[in-house]
């Protein structure tokens, strides 16, 4: 019998007595089964992190910050039955689940630290004015199926630290790693601060239209993120959303095909290209094109393609089956063009799990599907450009705005054109770097607001300010 996962809601852990299969997509067997809830589970973790957030909001930021630690301690003590079973679930190689798995304890300590100090706007024989930041209360997290563990993190350790209590769905396709780490602190977290529940994607819609709900914090597709923009409107809930990509990296005629070939390459086959921000679309530079793709194409034939949990394998499976025939459907579309690939493109779906080979196309145009779409495979489209104005315009071309990145032996150069992208996140000579202090954000239809650093932590509380008379004022 599979293992089955329970959910956490008021420091319990429960079942509905509904199951649903969880496959991992490297042998498509099911390898757990998690609580299928429904509106009645929804509104007994929404009453438990009502009654929690009475206490939590006033505990003391010390107190709450302890328990942060606590569950970053939990992560890192369980790490590695986390990523084995992380990798099981989703896909990725045992080394990049590690990552996940630790980086995401070490974001979880690293926010800890953040604060958001009372600011004194005026303090003059008139009047004090105290800028103070309250937390906005019971907070919804929906999260995707690509960094499972991250992404719960990136919603827990904010809501928690200002003050908020959480109810939190994972995927319907990854939730198992997030369920264990919920078993892992019940005992470690207040009752009712943290809630992790599962089910189905129509659960989602639930958690947005929640009446006792006063914030939605959400990363996954554009076309969800506006659905939930929608359904929020309804009672004005706070919302976040970090949403989809296109992101575009130049590489200027100075950089070293030598040195960044490799760096390149995993910027877009890492994850099995399923990250928001991986290199979607690399445009080079018309002098070092030749040089550069032959190289990109000469690391792709030494990297495997494989099930994660096999030692040797660099990139895994697709995570579902949806994704893969996606992905599909896109590198078809461009054989029926007649793009030319460097690699891959000989896609085999009667195979066991959602494997798709390494696939990197020789200058297809700027309007084929596979450049113009956000692919979220192991894809890689390499575009020949010529002048500085015109992959600027090229790169801004797009109705996302996430990250992109800029290749050059001159970083001021870089720093040029970065300034010059319409994006949240530009990267100068490296690729998905994010610091636990700066904002990450997307501009256009890549996101709304921001997470990490301050300015996440500030998008779980209002502002209030408290202005005090002072007695020499005349009435
Ligand atoms: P998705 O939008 O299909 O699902 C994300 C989550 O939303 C899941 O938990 C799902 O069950 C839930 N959901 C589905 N329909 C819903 C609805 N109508 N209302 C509320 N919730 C609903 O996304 P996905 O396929 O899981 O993830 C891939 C996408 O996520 C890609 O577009 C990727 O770029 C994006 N992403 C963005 C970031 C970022 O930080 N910007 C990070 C990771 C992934």
């Amino acid at each position: 019998m599979v293992t089955q996962y329970k959910n956490l809601i008021d420091g319990q852990m429960m079942n509905t007595g509904e199951w649903l299969d969880v496959v991992n997509p490297a042998t498509e067997e099911v390898i757990g089964q998690v609580p299928k809830c429904g509106k009645g589970e929804l509104d007994k973790a929404v009453a438990a992190a009502r009654a929690a957030f009475k206490t939590w909001k006033k505990t003391p930021i010390e107190q709450r910050r302890e328990a942060i630690m606590a569950i970053s301690g939990a992560i890192k003590e369980n790490a590695d039955e986390l990523y084995r079973l992380l990798t099981s679930e989703q896909g990725k190689p045992h080394e990049q689940a590690k990552g996940e798995i630790f980086g995401a304890a070490g974001m979880a300590a690293a926010q800890s630290s953040l604060e958001l100090e009372d600011e004194i706007i005026q303090d003059d024989d008139t009047r004090l004015h105290r800028h103070r930041r309250v937390p906005v209360g019971v907070v919804g997290g929906i999260v995707p199926w690509n960094f499972p563990v991250m992404m719960a993190i990136q919603k827990i350790v904010p809501a928690m630290l200002s003050g908020c209590t959480i109810i939190l769905k994972p995927s319907p396709f990854t939730p198992l790693t997030t369920l264990k780490i919920a078993e892992l602190i019940a005992d470690k977290v207040p009752a009712g601060v943290v809630n992790i529940i599962t089910g189905e994607d129509d659960l989602g819609p639930m958690i947005t239209a929640h009446e006792d709900i006063d914030k939605i914090t959400f990363t996954g597709s554009t076309a969800t993120g506006k659905k939930i923009m929608e359904g929020a409107s309804a009672d004005l809930k706070r919302i976040t959303l970090e949403l989809g990509g296109n992101d575009a990296s130049i590489v200027l005629p100075d950089a070293d095909p030598k040195k960044v070939a490799e760096q390149l390459f995993w910027s877009s086959f890492s994850n099995a290209g399923q990250i928001c921000v991986a290199a979607k679309r690399i445009y080079i530079h018309e002098d070092i094109y030749d040089e550069l793709s032959q190289a990109i194409a000469d690391y792709a034939k030494t990297v495997t393609v494989g099930d994660g949990a096999q030692q040797g394998t660099g990139v895994g499976p697709i995570q579902n089956k949806k994704q893969y025939d996606r992905v599909l459907e896109l590198i078809e579309d461009a054989k029926d063009n007649g793009y030319k690939f460097l690699t891959g493109g000989d896609t085999d779906p009667s195979g066991t799990g959602y494997f798709v080979p390494l696939t990197i196309l020789d200058n297809p145009p700027e309007d084929a599907r596979i450049v113009a779409e956000e692919q979220f495979g192991p894809v890689m489209p390499l575009m020949k450009f010529s002048s500085e104005d015109e992959v600027i315009a090229r790169a801004n071309n797009s109705e996302y705005g996430l990250a992109g990145a800029v290749w050059t032996a001159n970083p001021e150069k870089g720093v040029e054109i970065a300034e010059q992208l319409e994006t949240g996140t530009v990267w100068i000579n490296e690729y998905l770097h994010l610091s636990p202090f700066a904002p990450f954000g997307g501009h256009k239809q890549s996101g709304f607001g921001a997470e990490y650093g301050k300015e996440g932590l500030k998008e779980f509380t209002y502002p209030q300010v408290i202005t005090v008379k002072k007695d020499n004022v005349p009435a």
